[in-house]
């Protein structure tokens, strides 16, 4: 923000019905917009007082001028949202400052990493859409969820819509964005001790965004999957990881099919193998996770072939 507002100062600006009632008024005027394809919605202040329940223009004068400047900005065509303004009415108008519905336990696709067994079941736990195995209780997966989300698929949509995030936000997460605010993010490699992990991948990437405070983290064999270099490899082998949820690579790492070790200290660098029955894709990763390159391997009789 240019004008530095604080936190409390921004909320207490919207503690008022009419106010909430112009920014929902700036969304529905820029969809209707963005139906014909145009730009940004800039609402004349007539056309906000057709919109907004207001005893009078003067008290509509006021509340946008209590606006101004941080959910709304104003030039000679009128008012439009600003970023801030953006979120919290979309915030506002999808309903994710609700509870979301509830839902499952539902049993899910994929092998536990802990144990082995084939019996995940996801569930809702406050924010959080859970997969924990029913053999052994261990966490499996976890991931934030809206309100919206829940409200708006069924549950096998619901599955498959997490499945997307996880793998867009993964693609974001490494290519350094942070998948809540947009800021740069960076990531680092650490050993974990004592790891409850197979021995297949002893390595975990963290990533905290410095801005947000959110943070991140993930098995390196399964922080390079959505790698386009995977995509491609698993894509030939008619396999669409794009579509898989993290879960379901669980059994790769149990199996020791994926691998992940450290091949050079200072600077670090550590290799992933991704194996599909005979072949195999190579990606080289330096201290950041960052993939520095990329090769297939195929092996015919026993003999490493590079393809
Ligand atoms: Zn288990
Ligand atoms: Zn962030």
């Amino acid at each position: 923000m240019t004008e530095n507002h604080s936190a409390t100062d921004m909320f207490r600006l919207l503690a008022d019905d009419t106010r909430v009632d112009i920014l929902r008024a700036a969304a529905v005027a820029q969809y209707e917009l963005e139906e014909v394809g145009s730009g940004p919605a800039e609402l004349a202040f007539s056309e906000i007082y057709d919109y907004v329940e207001v005893e009078n223009t003067s008290k509509l004068s006021y509340h946008l001028g209590e606006l101004t400047g941080t959910y709304l900005q104003k030039s000679d065509d009128g008012y439009s949202l600003t970023h801030a303004g953006e979120r919290i009415v979309r915030f506002i108008l999808s309903g994710n400052y609700e509870r979301p519905d509830s839902f499952g336990p539902k049993p899910v696709d994929g092998m536990c990493v802990f144990c082995g067994e084939e019996a995940l079941e996801a569930f809702l736990s406050r924010q959080f859409f859970r997969i924990v195995c029913s053999a052994c209780e261990q966490p499996v997966a976890g991931q934030p969820i809206t309100p919206a989300q829940v409200k708006t698929h069924d549950d096998d949509a619901l599955i498959e819509s997490v499945k997307l995030q996880s793998a867009e936000v993964s693609k974001q997460i490494r290519r350094g964005m942070c998948p809540e605010c947009g800021a740069h993010l960076s990531s680092d490699v650490i050993e974990m001790r004592g790891n409850p992990l197979p021995d297949a991948d002893s390595f975990l990437v963290t990533s905290t965004c410095q801005e947000c405070l959110r943070g991140y983290n993930s098995p390196l064999t399964y922080s390079v999957v959505y790698h386009p270099a995977s995509i491609a490899f698993h894509w030939d082998r008619g396999i669409d990881v794009t579509s898989r949820g993290i879960w379901e690579f669980n059994e790769h790492l149990y199996q020791g099919c994926w691998t992940s070790e450290q091949i050079a200290s200072d600077p670090d660098e550590y290799e992933v193998v991704l194996r599909h029955e005979d072949d195999a894709i190579r990606l080289f990763l330096d201290s950041t996770a960052t993939v520095m390159r990329t090769e297939r391997v195929r092996r015919k009789n026993g003999d490493p072939r590079h393809s």
